[in-house]
């Protein structure tokens, strides 16, 4: 049979459904968990169908083909019964029964997914075991045990969140509304708001002696900057030291003179705005290299009704901080002790050359995988990965059978993964949308002087509870009703 790819395919139109396909979050595979190039589903979709459709001589019958694919790749199409089922039967049609399909090179399982959903018997293959995860959840899985598997990891999601919510929500205090420290607005408004995220710069010393004042190393100082909402961090010097305060919309106002875009550090060249004295991007380095850096909460971001509001961060937040801290030397000692291996994981960084561009923190000191985290943050994951394994444990005591508790434990352990990916020091604020950029925002592991710590508890996007939420309501709901 000659396909009907190997003579026409509508590949302007599917790669324009492709594209815009990137902007769909909800039941879409790529949440469930990050892999590199993964296929878009609708060029996966199409060229599977016209892979296994024979070509056609006719024009007319030519271009109702065409514009069936068009519509078959569509992502609201992906459900769409009457269209699937057309789908499968020219398929089948064409091909006596339904295909055998393997993908050698699975990957994020694009092409296997769309095949499955074309009714084909598939096989995936790979050698990366991350891939292999994310295959069995994707396509092993939801077809294995359907509707109940959505509703296990549901409860045991919600079981492992709160089982860490109970231990570790005192290190993320909510604000009881303090007015003076916060937008001039909300005054009066008694209010209980829980941190987003708390706002970090990268510290390191003056190297002027008669200084030595501590600078915090800020790309630039913007909050929020948004067409209706700019809101910036000001410096200011008081008794030989930088501090800050909270200047734009709904705050003091932003001086003309001040430029929220100008930082205290570019291409890892530091200014000193005590004294004026700048510290090379060598000596920089050094510094970090030799342990001489430091990090200071800078603001904390909480979520209102009215949206995001920002306060600086006070004793307090940094008094929650160190008892996380001491919290933490305890809680690894004790899961040391239980596992057997550290963790917080302590294998070495790849030290791909700076010129590469990928990996460039080592150069600043971090040497360990471990070290991509703050305290907070290490304790927060260490604690996660306990609690999901402490379900699977409950599952198996319960008398869940072993195999279908392995793969609701997946699912959890594939959450954890995606909070990492938010919940480390190389993530950015992302001013324009006032939310956390992953730090696979990028494909790389760039230096960020002033990263943000997220609260997994928010409720927030890369929060633990989002993260959840995606899975139980829309990704395994999706991919548990593709072969009704
Ligand atoms: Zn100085």
């Amino acid at each position: 049979m000659r396909a009907f790819i190997e003579e026409s395919f509508p590949i302007k139109e599917v790669s324009e459904i492709s594209r815009k396909e990137k902007n769909i979050r909800h039941g879409h595979i790529s949440t469930l968990h990050i892999w590199w190039a993964r296929r878009p589903l609708a060029a996966s979709r199409a060229t599977s169908y016209a892979a296994l459709i024979p070509a056609v001589g006719d024009v007319e019958e030519w271009e109702k083909r065409k514009q069936f694919i068009i519509e078959l790749a569509k992502w609201e199409n992906s459900l769409n019964k009457h269209i699937i089922e057309k789908a499968r039967k020219d398929i089948v049609e064409a091909n006596g029964k339904a295909p055998k399909v393997l993908d050698a090179f699975a990957g994020g399982g694009s092409i296997p997914l769309e095949a499955l959903r074309l009714g084909c018997e598939v096989f995936a293959v790979e050698y990366n075991p991350v891939a292999v995860l994310i295959l069995k959840c994707t396509l092993e899985y939801p077809q294995k045990f359907g509707k109940k598997l959505v509703d296990e990891v549901k409860k045991w999601g919600e079981w492992v969140l709160e089982e860490a919510r109970k231990e570790l929500k005192d290190f993320y205090p909510e604000d009881e509304l303090e007015s003076n420290a916060l937008s001039l607005e909300m005054e009066n408004k008694k209010e209980k708001m829980a941190p987003v995220g708390y706002i970090w710069a990268r510290t390191i010393p003056c190297q002027n002696p008669s200084c030595n004042a501590e600078i915090p190393l800020m790309r630039q100082f913007w909050l929020a900057k948004k067409d209706k909402k700019k809101i910036a961090l000001m410096p200011f010097v008081e008794g030989g030291e930088v501090k800050f305060k909270i200047v734009g919309d709904g705050y003091e106002e932003m001086p003309a003179n001040f430029n929220p875009e100008k930082g205290t550090v570019a291409r890892a060249v530091a200014n000193c705005l005590v004294c004026g004295s700048t510290v090379d991007d060598k000596t920089v380095r050094k510094l970090f290299q030799q342990g001489k850096s430091g990090q200071r909460m800078i603001a904390v971001v909480l979520n209102s009704k009215k949206g995001k509001i920002y306060r600086i961060a006070t004793q307090k937040d940094i008094d929650a901080y160190r008892k996380a801290e001491e919290y933490l030397k305890e809680k690894r000692a004790k899961l040391m002790e239980e596992w057997g291996i550290d963790p917080v994981p302590d294998e070495p960084l790849v030290r791909v050359p700076v010129s590469f561009g990928v990996i460039n923190v080592w150069v600043y000191g971090m040497n360990k995988w471990g070290d991509l985290f703050n305290s907070r943050q290490k304790l927060a994951l260490i604690t996660f990965a306990e609690k999901v394994r402490n379900a699977y444990s409950k599952m198996i005591a319960e008398g869940m059978d072993e195999e279908f508790a392995k793969a609701v434990v997946s699912y959890l352990a594939l959450a954890v993964d995606m909070v990492v990916a938010s919940c480390n020091t190389l993530g950015r604020w992302e001013t324009t949308r006032e939310l956390i950029a992953d730090v696979f925002s990028r494909q790389a592991l760039p230096m960020i002087w002033d990263f943000v710590e997220l609260n997994p508890f928010s409720g927030g996007s890369g929060s633990l509870e989002r993260i959840h939420d995606y899975y139980y309501t829309k990704i395994l709901e999706h991919l548990t009703s593709i072969n009704p």
